[in-house]
C-alpha cells in the first residue's frame, strides 16, 4: 500500500507544482515561457498567411479557425504540459525503481550516456530521438483502427492553416507523451531541454500547417540564422568562439545564413517537413499502395524518404482535405473530444471503406475510393 501511495504522491505533486508554475507563466510575460512563445509563433505565421497566402482564395479566417484557435491553447498549454510533467515523474520513478529492482541496483540515471554532454548535443540527440519516435507513433495512429478514430480529429481539417497544427484529440497527448517519454527519460532529457526542443518543433509544426509556401533557400537561411546566433552568442554550451568581437559575431551569423541558404537550402524539403509535403498527409484521397497514409513526419521529412512513405505526386495546393466520412464527422470541440469513445461504429467504418452495397442507390461512384484514408 505504501508503495502505491508513493507513486500517487508523486503524481499529485507533479500536478500541483505544475499548476502553480503554469499560473506563474501566464501572469509573468517573458521570453522564457511557453505561453508567450505560443502567442508569438502563432502571430508570426498568421501574419505570413495574411501577407503571402499559398491558397489566395482561402478565407483569412478559414473554416474552423476559431475552433482550432481554442484547440491550440487547450492542447498545447493545458494538456501537453500538465500530463507531460505529472506522468513523466511517475514514469521516471517507476522506470528507475523497476530497473533497479530487476537488475539488483543498477542506477539508470547515473549510467545515462549523455551525462556530462554539452547542452547542444543533448538537444540534438533528444530532438532526433523524439522525432523518430513520434514518426512511428503517428504511423501507429493511422494503422490502428482504435487510435485512428482519435486521430481523425486532426484529419477533419478541411481548410488548412497554422492553427490546425494543434487540433487533435486529447487522447493523442496520452499516446504521444507516454510513448515518447521512455526513450527521452533513458537519455536523461530534462524538462528544460524538452522546452527548447518543443518550442522548435512547435514552430516547425505551425509552419507545416500554414497557408504559405516558402522556397528551400529561405528556410535554409532561417535555419542558418538560428545556428549562427547560437554560435555567435555561445548559447547551449557551444564554445567555438572565445570572446568574439561584435564584428566576428556579425560575420559568424552572416556566414551561417549564407551556408544555410546556399548549401543546405537545396535539401531543406528533404530534411524538414513543409506545407507542400504535409498537405498530402491531409489528402482526402490516398493512393492504393499507401492506404494507411503518407508523409507521417512531424518535424523531419527524412524518415518518410528513408522508409518509403514520402508522397508528393504534384503541387498539392488545392487538393481536397479530410477523409471519406469527414462530411458527417462531429464539428464541435466537445463532440470531437468524445469521438473514439462514443459515436464511432462499425457501420461508419464500412461506409468509409467504400465497400460494395453501402452507397444506398446501387450505383458505383468513381469518386469513392476502394480503401479508407487512414
Ligand atoms: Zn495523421
Ligand atoms: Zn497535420
Amino acid at each position: 500500500m505504501n508503495f502505491i501511495m508513493k507513486y500517487w504522491d508523486i503524481f499529485v505533486e507533479g500536478y500541483s507544482s505544475y499548476s502553480s508554475y503554469l499560473w506563474y507563466e501566464i501572469t509573468h510575460p517573458g521570453w522564457h515561457n511557453y505561453f508567450y512563445w505560443l502567442l508569438v509563433v502563432s502571430a508570426f505565421f498568421f501574419i505570413l498567411e495574411l501577407a503571402t497566402p499559398w491558397r489566395k482564395d482561402q478565407p483569412k479566417f478559414r473554416k474552423d479557425f476559431w475552433l482550432d484557435f481554442f484547440y491550440m491553447f487547450f492542447n498545447f498549454f493545458l494538456f501537453s504540459l500538465i500530463i507531460y510533467n505529472a506522468a513523466s515523474d511517475v514514469v521516471v520513478n517507476l522506470f528507475n525503481d523497476g530497473i533497479k529492482a530487476i537488475t539488483g541496483g543498477f542506477d539508470l540515471q547515473a549510467n545515462n550516456p549523455l551525462n556530462g554532454a554539452p547542452l547542444w548535443l543533448i538537444l540534438i540527440v533528444g530532438f532526433l530521438v523524439r522525432d523518430f519516435v513520434q514518426w512511428w507513433v503517428h504511423r501507429l495512429l493511422h494503422r490502428s483502427d482504435f487510435l485512428w478514430e482519435f486521430h481523425k480529429v486532426h484529419h477533419s481539417v478541411q481548410q488548412m492553416g497554422f492553427a490546425a497544427h494543434l487540433r487533435y484529440h486529447w487522447m493523442e497527448n496520452v499516446v504521444y507523451r507516454s510513448l515518447e517519454y521512455i526513450p527521452l527519460a533513458l537519455l536523461g532529457i530534462g524538462l528544460y531541454d524538452f522546452f527548447i526542443i518543443h518550442i522548435f518543433t512547435l514552430a516547425v509544426g505551425h509552419y507545416n500547417h500554414s497557408n504559405i509556401t516558402v522556397p528551400g533557400y529561405v528556410t535554409g537561411g532561417v535555419l542558418g540564422l538560428l545556428v549562427g546566433l547560437v554560435i555567435a552568442t555561445g548559447g547551449f554550451d557551444v564554445n567555438l568562439l572565445q570572446d568574439p568581437s561584435m564584428g566576428v559575431q556579425f560575420a559568424t551569423v552572416a556566414g551561417s545564413v549564407a551556408v544555410g541558404s546556399l548549401l543546405v537550402g537545396p535539401f531543406m524539403k528533404k530534411i524538414f517537413n513543409s506545407p507542400e509535403m504535409h498537405i498530402w498527409h491531409h489528402s482526402y484521397d490516398l493512393p492504393e499502395e499507401h492506404r494507411y497514409g503518407v508523409n507521417f513526419g512531424l518535424t523531419l521529412a527524412c524518415w518518410d524518404y528513408i522508409f518509403g512513405t514520402a508522397y508528393i505526386p504534384y503541387n498539392g495546393r488545392d487538393i481536397r482535405l479530410g477523409f471519406p466520412g469527414v462530411e458527417t464527422f462531429p464539428e464541435g470541440f466537445v463532440s470531437q473530444n468524445l469521438h473514439g469513445f462514443v459515436g464511432a461504429n462499425k457501420e461508419e467504418r464500412v461506409m468509409e471503406n467504400g465497400l460494395p452495397g453501402v452507397s444506398g442507390n446501387g450505383t458505383t461512384k468513381d469518386d469513392v475510393p476502394t480503401s479508407s484514408v487512414k
